[in-house]
């Protein structure tokens, strides 16, 4: 599902990424609902650990949570 096109490390411009599953109670959660949370998936570089992009498996969820 991503469809980004980041494959470089901006900090340290490593190219080999990871993609990291964070699920469980990290789970994020839509604001006003009453919904099970959505799993966040992470982009990650594998030399220094940096975050690069984030994204939840399900960001139909989040409609109309503003
Ligand atoms: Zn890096």
């Amino acid at each position: 599902m991503t469809n980004s096109t980041t494959t470089e490390c901006p900090q340290c411009k490593n190219t080999e990424l990871g993609l990291g599953k964070q699920g469980g109670y990290a789970n994020v959660h839509p604001a006003n609902k009453l919904s099970i949370g959505a799993e966040v998936e992470h982009k990650i570089c594998t030399n220094c650990g940096l975050i690069i992009e984030s994204y939840v498996k399900n960001p139909q969820k989040f409609k109309n949570t503003l």
